[in-house]
Formats: C-alpha cells, sequence, structure tokens
C-alpha cells in the first residue's frame, strides 16, 4: 500500500482571529517541551560507541549554535547572540566531558542517559546557590541538554529561527523568545494552542501583517511537520488538510480580501478626518524597527505606541546609552516631521529579558511591570530616558510611561526626567527641550485618577489590552477564558469615556493605542470615534481600515451612537445598537464590515 497517497481527512479547528488575513501553507511545529530520557543499560561491548555518539553530538550541537548565532547577529546584531556564545561555552566544559564519558563506562548507560544525570547534579547545585542571577542561569543549562539530547536521540530542534522557508508555524503558545528574530518573509502565518487576541503572538502578527488564529484548542497535537494548512486569520479558523474544493473557497476569499486592502491603500495620503471635518490623529503601533517601512506605507501620520522593550529581549545584557540613542534616533529621524510616542520600558508581564534577573512571579501581570520595574532600577530608567531625550533633537518625540497605577508613579518619574535634561544640558548634549510626557491610562485605577493624573502630564494614550485584562480580571493570554475578554464590555465603553472626559476637561489630550481598533473592527472604531478619542493608534495593517471607518462617518453622528452605548448594560446590547445604527445609517460600512471579517 502507498501510504503517500492516502488522503489524510480534512479537519476544521476554530480559534480566536488574532491577526486578519488568509494564508495557505505546510505547517511548521515548534517543539519546546523538555524530552523524557530512559534509564538505558548499554553492555560493556557498547561503551566506545556510546562514548563517539556523545563525542558527535556535542560537536553538532556546537555547529548547530554556531548556526544560529550567525543567523541571529546577521539579523539583529551581535549583542544578540550573547546567549548563544555562552551556551557555545557550556558545551566545551571539560568536567561536563568527563564525568559524563566516566559514567557512561563505569555504570554501562547509554550517552543520553549519564548526559542528563551529570546536567540533572550540575542543576541540583544551582538549586543550592543563593545569588538569583546564577541560579536563574539553570535555565541555560537546561537549554543546553536539550539540544545535546535531541542530537543524541537524532531529533532537530524547531526553532523559529531555524525557518529557512515559507511555512505555517505552529506551536502550543508563541512566546518572546520563540518568536524572536524570527523571519518575516518565510512566516506565512502562525497559530497556537494557548494566547488570546493581546497576546504577545497576536500583537506581532498583527504588527507584520501576518494572519493568526490563537486559542486553538490542542491543535500542535494534531499538526505534523509538513501538513497542508489553510488560516483564516480574519475569520478565526484553520483547516487542516483542506480538500481542493476547499482550497478552491479560500482562494477565492482571498482575492476578495486582497481587493479590499488595495482599495483600502488608495486612502494613504488622505487624511484621517470625519465627513463633519473632525480630524484624529491617526498612528500606527511598532515594536522593531523593520515595521517602520510598513506604518509609513500604509499612511500613518507617526507612531503612537513604541514598545522599546523588545529591544531590551532576546539579549544577555542591557543596551546602553550609546546603543539606544542610535537605536531611537533611527526611528525618529525616519518619521520626522510626524511624532514618535517613545514606551518606557514595559519589561515584565510576559516579557522577559535574560537580564531580568528578578526571582520568578506568581502573578508577573500584577507583578513588577512598566513603571513599577522602571522606578526601582533607576539606573537602568536613566540611561533610556538620556537616550530618549538626546534622539529627540532629531525630530518630535513624546515620552509615555507604562502600568501607572499610583499618582505618586507619575510624580517620581516625572522628577527623573528633569534630573535627566539638566544632567544632558550641564553636560552640553543636545536634546530635545519640549517634549510632551504622557502615560499610558491601562488600569482601573488609573481611570479612577484620571483627573488628578490629568493634572500632571501633557497626554494620556488608553492601553485596552491591559484595560481590559485588570478590568475584567480576563488574563489577556488565556485562550480558556477568552470568551471573557471583551472590549466593548460596558466597564470599558464608561472607562474610555470617564478618561476622555477627564483629559479634555484639564486641556489634555487623550488617544488610544491598545489593539481595540484591530480586534474589535468597525464596532469598536465607531465607539472610539464617538468617545472624542484626539488620537487613535494601531498596527500598520490595520491603519487603512480605521482610517477608512473615520472617513465614512460624521463626528456627530458617532457621538450620539457612544452616548447611546454607555447606557447599555451589556456588550451583546452595545453591539445591537451599533448594528442597527450601520443597518439604518451606513448600510456602506455595514458591507465594509461583513467583507473585512470575511464573513
Ligand atoms: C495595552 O496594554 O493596551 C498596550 C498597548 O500595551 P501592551 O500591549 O504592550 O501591554
Ligand atoms: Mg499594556
Amino acid at each position: 500500500m502507498d501510504l503517500e497517497k492516502i488522503e489524510k481527512p480534512e479537519m476544521i479547528f476554530d480559534g480566536i482571529a488574532a491577526a486578519p488575513g488568509i494564508a495557505f501553507g505546510e505547517a511548521f511545529v515548534i517543539n519546546v517541551e523538555d524530552l523524557s530520557v530512559d534509564d538505558e543499560r548499554i553492555g560493556a561491548g557498547q561503551v566506545a560507541d556510546e562514548v563517539s555518539r556523545f563525542e558527535s553530538a556535542l560537536v553538532a550541537t556546537e555547529k548547530e549554535l554556531k548556526d544560529l548565532a550567525h543567523v541571529l547577529e546577521e539579523e539583529m546584531g551581535k549583542e544578540h547572540t550573547k546567549i548563544l556564545d555562552s551556551h557555545i561555552l557550556m558545551l566545551s566544559d571539560e568536567v561536563m566531558r568527563k564525568e559524563t564519558v566516566d559514567m557512561i563506562s563505569a555504570e554501562q548507560v547509554s550517552a543520553p542517559c549519564a548526559f542528563h544525570r551529570v546536567i540533572e547534579k550540575t542543576l541540583s547545585v544551582f538549586d543550592q546557590i543563593e545569588d538569583q542571577y546564577l541560579k536563574e542561569r539553570s535555565e541555560d543549562v537546561r537549554d543546553v541538554r536539550r539540544r545535546v539530547i535531541r542530537n543524541l536521540l537524532g531529533q532537530k530542534i524547531n526553532g523559529l529561527i531555524n525557518l529557512r522557508k515559507e511555512a505555517i508555524v505552529v506551536g502550543k503558545n508563541l512566546t518572546p523568545s520563540d518568536t524572536m528574530g524570527f523571519k518575516r518573509k518565510y512566516v506565512k502565518a502562525f497559530v497556537s494552542d494557548l494566547g488570546g487576541s493581546t497576546s504577545h503572538a497576536a500583537i506581532v502578527a498583527r504588527s507584520h501583517g501576518i494572519p493568526a488564529v490563537v486559542g486553538v484548542d490542542g491543535f500542535s497535537a494534531h499538526a505534523k511537520p509538513y501538513d497542508k494548512l489553510i488560516v483564516d486569520g480574519t475569520a478565526g479558523q484553520v483547516v487542516l488538510n483542506p480538500s481542493p474544493d476547499t482550497v478552491k473557497l479560500y482562494k477565492v476569499a482571498l482575492s476578495r480580501l486582497k481587493l479590499l486592502e488595495t482599495e483600502l491603500l488608495t486612502l494613504k495620503n488622505y487624511p484621517a478626518v470625519t465627513l463633519d471635518g473632525r480630524k484624529i490623529e491617526l498612528s500606527g503601533n511598532i515594536e522593531m524597527v523593520d515595521e517602520l517601512d510598513d506604518v509609513i506605507s500604509h499612511g500613518a501620520k507617526g507612531i503612537g505606541l513604541f514598545r522599546t522593550e523588545y529591544f531590551f529581549m532576546g539579549r544577555g545584557t542591557l543596551p546602553g546609552e550609546e546603543e539606544q540613542y542610535k537605536f531611537y534616533c533611527n526611528v525618529v529621524s525616519r518619521i520626522a516631521p510626524d511624532p514618535v510616542i517613545v514606551r518606557t520600558l514595559d519589561i515584565g508581564g510576559d516579557k522577559f529579558a535574560n537580564w531580568f534577573d528578578d526571582r520568578p512571579e506568581e502573578n508577573p501581570f500584577m507583578g513588577w511591570r512598566g513603571i513599577r520595574f522602571t522606578l526601582s532600577r533607576k539606573d537602568i530608567f536613566r540611561t533610556q530616558l538620556r537616550a530618549i531625550y538626546r534622539a529627540a533633537a532629531h525630530g518630535q518625540v513624546r515620552i509615555m510611561f507604562p502600568m501607572v497605577s499610583v499618582v505618586d508613579e507619575v510624580r517620581a518619574a516625572l522628577a527623573i526626567c528633569d534630573e535627566v535634561k539638566e544632567d544632558l544640558h550641564r553636560e552640553r548634549y543636545q536634546y530635545g527641550k519640549d517634549v510632551e510626557v504622557g502615560i499610558m491610562i491601562e488600569t482601573p485605577s488609573a481611570v479612577a485618577l484620571a483627573d488628578h493624573l490629568a493634572k500632571e502630564v501633557d497626554f494620556f494614550s488608553i492601553g485596552s489590552n491591559d484595560l481590559v485584562q485588570y478590568t475584567l480580571a480576563v488574563d489577556r493570554g488565556n485562550s480558556r477564558i477568552a470568551y471573557l475578554y471583551d472590549e466593548l464590555h460596558p466597564s470599558i465603553i464608561r472607562m474610555i469615556n470617564d478618561t476622555v472626559q477627564a483629559a479634555h476637561k484639564n486641556n489634555i489630550w487623550a488617544g488610544l493605542c491598545g489593539e481595540m481598533t484591530a480586534s474589535v473592527g468597525v464596532h469598536g472604531t465607531l465607539l472610539l470615534i464617538g468617545a472624542g478619542l484626539d488620537e487613535l493608534s494601531a498596527p500598520a495593517f490595520l491603519i487603512p481600515e480605521v482610517k477608512k471607518i473615520i472617513r465614512s462617518v460624521t463626528y456627530d453622528e458617532t457621538k450620539t451612537l457612544f452616548k447611546k452605548a454607555l447606557k447599555k448594560a451589556t456588550s451583546a446590547e452595545i453591539r445591537i445598537l451599533i448594528d442597527k445604527f450601520l443597518r439604518d445609517k451606513r448600510p456602506d460600512l455595514q458591507e465594509f464590515a461583513i467583507k473585512s471579517r470575511n464573513q
């Protein structure tokens, strides 16, 4: 029987529509789990073979790591290869080699078993070390062990960085370290078992225009490497082993979406202004510099959220002032004269770095994150602020603090800004003197204190991703409760209203840089216009859609719609209200909403 010819059955999986678009391709399954190793005995005659098997695995692992370091260096610079360099060093540890070889011959066990035991011993030493930094290096040791054992067992590690041809990436969860250094040209789509619409993989996918479906329960266990897949990130569906008829249907849907995209791009040079003349600043969100071209080509006026923490991740040491200065300068001068909102380091939550040396937390999203971290590591904060203020001499920069929950945090951060400016002045550096400083409104306490906070800063930017998470007590990355993660929840609509009102009463402007425009589409954007927000910042590929919506309505009618939404008790009622508005007042936009969501 020719097994190749047996057709695998088509299976359809539903998940969360995390980034729009349709992709066809083969699965590239990334595996990050620990390998189990049996206590395998060998005969006396096999010892020499096992030893040479072990030596070959070390050589293969070293080559693998060096290749990886080379790719990473080309993609992201030398600084990012430091972790791999330390892994290569571990491989040449003579004590570890000798102990493994001795154990193979003395105890007559297989090479994987001996190596596993030797590393286990090292790890138990790490467990007894007091020094937190050293303790956490045990993860590196585990990483090296995983690689060596995979090579001993003849299995390949599938990290995203190994991707050398176009594929659809499938994994249990796609964490920041999984996606670090990935090559966009090879990634046709993402599918993950876990995650929500604002978890890391969803944000990265949207920023790069890669279709993604997350929260597809158990999918990675079904998909085998090279299985054929269709990912519909617009409707939130994944088809495994699609039949020829299904492929045909999706090809038609894809060409419809492409047509819509081309139509939307014709708006690129038009302003984001409502039919009755209200102008909204429409800017882009970025994580890395390589997203700048997309932001510009999709018609954004500036950057409304520059998530600087990504520059601090995937590296062994902190970037210094000069390195950061050059990095920010590049973005600022390419976007000038439009503004760039540089958000200070928002490490913590689900974003960690190798230099981040604190003990693991029970609830990292509620923990040492954002401004809490930078205020307790003033050395890191000052260095970043110095670099940002210096870059501000080359364009229009605004600074924004994340995760504010207490007025004192803002006051303390502003005092550091003043000190930094004084230092730069004294040291005769060029720096931006009129940099606006604002905060993200992303905790319920910041909303409740918005009238006080507005007196301290120049602007607010609502972080709807976290505001929803903290208000509704729904972990934004947890697919199990993703049905509760709802940006149209009445409490969120009220909080947006309170924030905008407090800002305007105190003569400051208010924007929104969460992914609400992206994940709720037409419904969410209509409410945000009606709420009176002055600025909206969205992932590059969503900017034309948001602009189209802004240009299709009057501010007046969305204001009325928003006021009605404020009176509703459930998000279902809010959706019905908006559906009715679309049907009665803007059927063209209703049709667009259906088309753009591939319904
Ligand atoms: C937010 O919380 O809405 C936000 C924009 O920040 P991040 O997604 O980076 O937490
Ligand atoms: Mg946030």
